[in-house]
């Protein structure tokens, strides 16, 4: 006997179906629970913490069928694919086996049901397609209809890097790509790493023979490269896989097409991921969530569109002047008019999310109470046309067309409607046939009643009853003691203990034709919600422009608010390397410390002064400083107002930012190779346009070999033709201020003041090179026992008194400390300690890391 013939029908039965869905957990609807066997038990049960039992040792796991939503929600968040099987008859209707199949797949980048977590601006599946060294990557997001299109060339390494900087900031959900790819080392140890579900595809599944001769000429039109045409015919048959049997979605697909972008990167400031994640544009440093990100700092948006957008203009900056004015100016009429801003965005706030909201409507996923919620946000929205750029559409036509949707779903709709097709949903007065089954019901109940009361007098029986249950359906009851009056036609129907039940034709009759009235109600009315739902889909187009036109709307406004709730002012743009900054502020550390402890700092670079050295003890303020300089220009280019009093920023192309790391160990690759590779990164593609931010570069080697780097990678920035990029350099290496005496290059430093031993930290950039290190006052700050602080005193005196140059040192002509009480290296600080016979000391110092180090 083999083992399929061993088991139970329906095991057979969810054996086939589960050989068709190995990737996926099944859940397998039996009566009210939805049933998971085997591995999936397994995995599932650990994922939702629920209990696995086993029959016939066989593990399985169950939840009941209306707190599905909650688990299936769990099981993606968890990367995990789940697909759907209903049984597709009533089992009180069969007497051999229900059948079942698979009427759904939710996988973690196609959730569209209304329960997507707010939080989950965006949910990209992310379809990358190549032909030799030409790359094309969709990112595709179902729920909302987004769907962007980047093209990448070049060397491996290259790609590679582009396409780590596009997932840093789609953050996608999956990923699909050709099979041939996997041998590509590089890439496959990339995409594990990052975790996202992945998949490999067969050639054909790039087959454009995929789409319709329409919808391929319409593509056509649209999109040049063949590749990209490729892969999109994978997005679109994997999302058609995951909604299988959807009819609406290959309508659907207009739409998505409709909205395409094909990313020009030229147009844009280009950031590489390690920016994105240093400057904490969308996800912080410590734990990864957007707290104290400038995303959540700007986020003052009120629609989910807004926000959307909001996300997306942080992270694609804009590289060309008349693009941010025409942005600016837009800013800065809403600026302009503060009341009519708080007007606007007091209306927003009732606007739904449309594209989601759209999305179920397209995919005949919307349920009643979508409706009223779309004509709720459209009567908003009528308000706010003056103010919408709609492109195609005149404001009139629009007008027309959107309050016609209004009044069709008021007049179609009652105000509270359930979601399910019971006689609620449709208003009266909007279908004559509707109105006719209704009133046959009503009646009904008046027909009963009658009939009752005729009985009665009939058969002078009073106790005779007209009563329903769901089994039985009709009938007249009547108590043993009375059961000789009955007259000759009633006909039985039960007998009990006390009572016998009787049935009449006329009876009979009526209960078919309320239970066909009450059949054809539901239909009906489903009927009339789908007709309504395709009249208002027939619009589109419209719905687009409008939810794309809301969310500018949304996110100009906020940042008109933005601007005089913070004092913002409007930078000026221009094609120049001028950086000129009055009263900077960091827009994240300002909201969090409080605007009025922030202290205000100038950037003030120059054709002449564009390298800025900036030397200072820890904790002074300097990485601050050199990222709030780089928030503010990438504010101005994505079109915002700055923090700051003033601000003329010269039109930046490219962004880069390295910290010495002091753990990338994650990786695999020691911190100081990682730090290179980012050096050589910026050395290689920065331009003069570029802005470059280096925080304390060549930390993680020896003294020497981290200073002679750092020297050499400054002259180059600053004397290159092909570089001079305005370049914000930190560094704890004091003798680098020397480099001052270089064309560009000028020092700054944080201003301190000592006070009865203390430090106090004035976070005040001031001209000049920080004239101590002062690492005993921070070691101090940051909680080292006084004793070693006092000891650590005296050893830097003695140090001072003597200098400290080694032979070698003499001996390759390096750079003389400039100023001979500073010997800022602290290695040389633990040898003399270790020969004094402080082995101990030096171990607890060494033990320090004081960028891990709180104050307190
Ligand atoms: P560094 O890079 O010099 O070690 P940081 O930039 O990390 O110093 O700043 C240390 C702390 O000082 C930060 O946590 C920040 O809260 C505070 N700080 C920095 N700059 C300012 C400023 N301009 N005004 C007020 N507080 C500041």
């Amino acid at each position: 006997m083999s083992d399929l013939d061993s088991l139970t029908p329906m095991m057979r039965q969810y054996k086939e179906i589960k050989s068709r869905h190995p990737d996926k957990i099944l859940l397998f609807r039996v009566g009210d629970f939805y049933e998971m066997f085997y591995e999936d038990a397994k995995k599932a049960s650990q994922i939702l913490n629920i209990a696995l039992t086993s029959r016939n040792d066989m593990p399985m796991a169950g939840f009941p069928f209306h707190a599905a939503q909650h688990y299936i929600q769990k099981l993606i968040k968890h990367n995990q694919k789940v697909a759907i099987c209903e049984q597709l008859e009533d089992p009180s209707k069969t007497k051999k086996l229900v059948r079942r199949d698979i009427v759904e797949i939710i996988t973690p980048a196609t959730v569209i049901s209304p329960e997507i977590p707010p939080e989950n601006l965006n949910q990209y599946l992310a379809v990358l397609y190549h032909e030799g060294s030409e790359f094309f990557l969709w990112m595709a997001d179902l729920s909302t209809g987004d769907l962007f299109g980047h093209r990448i060339e070049g060397s491996p390494s290259d790609v590679l890097r582009a396409l780590q900087d596009e997932w840093m900031r789609y953050q996608p959900l999956e990923c699909l790509y050709r099979e041939e790819l996997q041998s590509w080392h590089a890439w496959s140890s990339f995409i594990k790493q990052t975790g996202v579900l992945a998949q490999t595809l067969p050639a054909w599944y790039f087959d454009p023979s995929y789409f319709s001769p329409e919808l391929l000429t319409k593509l056509e039109k649209r999109i040049t490269k063949k590749g990209f045409i490729k892969g999109l015919s994978a997005v679109f048959r994997y999302f058609e896989e995951t909604q299988i049997g959807n009819p609406h979605l290959k309508n659907n697909f207009n739409r998505f097409i409709e909205r395409l972008q094909i990313v020009e990167s030229s147009l844009y400031v280009e950031m590489d991921d390690f920016t994105i994640r240093n400057l904490e544009l969308t996800t912080n440093l410590w734990d990864g969530t957007s707290k104290n990100t400038l995303y959540e700092t700007l986020n003052e948006t009120m629609t989910p569109m807004g926000a959307r957008l909001l996300k997306r203009w942080i992270l694609y900056p804009l590289a060309q002047q008349s693009l941010i004015e025409r942005r600016l100016d837009d800013v800065d009429f809403f600026y302009q008019n503060g009341v009519l801003t708080t007007r606007i965005r007091n209306t927003l706030r009732s606007v739904t999310d449309l594209e989601r909201l759209h999305t179920r409507l397209g995919l005949g996923k919307a349920i009643p109470r979508d409706l009223i919620q779309l004509r709720d946000s459209l009567v908003q929205v009528l308000s706010l046309l003056p103010y919408l750029k709609l492109e195609g559409f005149s404001e009139k036509e629009t007008e027309k067309t959107l309050s016609d949707i209004c009044d069709h779903i008021s007049k179609a709709l009652t105000d509270d409607p359930p979601s399910t097709f019971q006689g609620e949903v449709i208003r009266e007065g909007y279908s004559n046939e509707l109105d006719e089954l209704r009133r046959l019901l009503r009646e009904g109940k008046d027909f009963i009643l009658k009939l009752q009361e005729r009985e009665r007098e009939r058969t002078k029986i009073a106790s005779l009853k007209v009563r329903y249950n769901n089994i039985f359906g009709y009938f007249i009851e009547v108590s043993k003691p009375n059961v000789h009056l009955v007259p000759k036609d009633y006909i039985r129907k039960q007998s009990l203990v006390n009572a016998e039940r009787y049935t009449l034709p006329e009876l009979e009759e009526y209960e078919a034709r309320v239970a066909s009235a009450s059949d054809r109600i539901a239909k009906l009315e489903e009927e009339l919600f789908t007709h309504l739902v395709a009249e208002i889909t027939a619009h589109h187009l419209l719905l687009s422009e409008i939810a794309s036109s809301v969310a500018y709307l949304d996110v100009v406004t906020t940042l008109a608010f933005l601007a005089t709730d913070r004092q913002y002012t409007r930078p000026k743009i221009s094609e120049t390397k001028t950086l000129h900054i009055r009263d900077g502020r960091h827009p994240v550390v300002e909201q969090s410390l409080g605007r009025n402890l922030f202290v205000p700092n100038d950037t003030l670079m120059t054709e002449d002064e564009y390298l800025f050295i900036i030397t200072g003890p820890n904790m002074a303020g300097k990485s601050t400083y050199l990222r709030q300089n780089a928030l503010i220009v990438l504010m101005a280019q994505m079109g915002s107002f700055v923090p700051a009093r003033e601000a003329h920023i010269g039109l930046v192309d490219k962004i880069f930012t390295r910290i010495g790391a002091s753990d990338n160990l994650s990786q695999g690759l020691s911190t100081f190779l990682v730090e290179m590779q980012e050096a050589a990164r910026i050395l290689t593609y920065a331009t003069p346009k570029s802005l470059i931010i280096m925080d304390e570069l060549g930390r993680g080697t020896s003294t020497y070999d981290g200073l002679s780097i750092a020297w050499a990678v400054i002259e180059y920035l600053a004397e290159h033709p092909d570089k001079k990029a305005r370049t914000l350099f930190a560094t704890h290496y004091h003798e680098l201020t020397q480099l001052e005496e270089k064309p560009g290059i000028k020092n700054y430093t944080i201003a301190v003041r000592e006070q009865n031993d203390d430090l106090i930290f004035l976070r005040k950039v001031i001209a000049g090179p920080a004239d101590k290190s002062y690492g005993i006052h921070v070691a101090k700050l940051a909680g080292i026992p006084l004793e070693i602080i006092e000891r650590a005193k005296m050893i830097l005196k003695t140090l001072e008194k003597e200098g400290f140059r080694t032979q070698q040192e003499i001996n390759e002509g390096f750079p003389k400390k400039n100023s001979p009480q500073n010997p800022s290296e602290q290695g040389f600080l633990f040898e003399d300690a270790i020969s004094a016979n402080y082995e101990w000391l030096a171990r607890e110092i060494k033990k320090l890391d004081l960028n891990q180090t709180s104050p307190i």
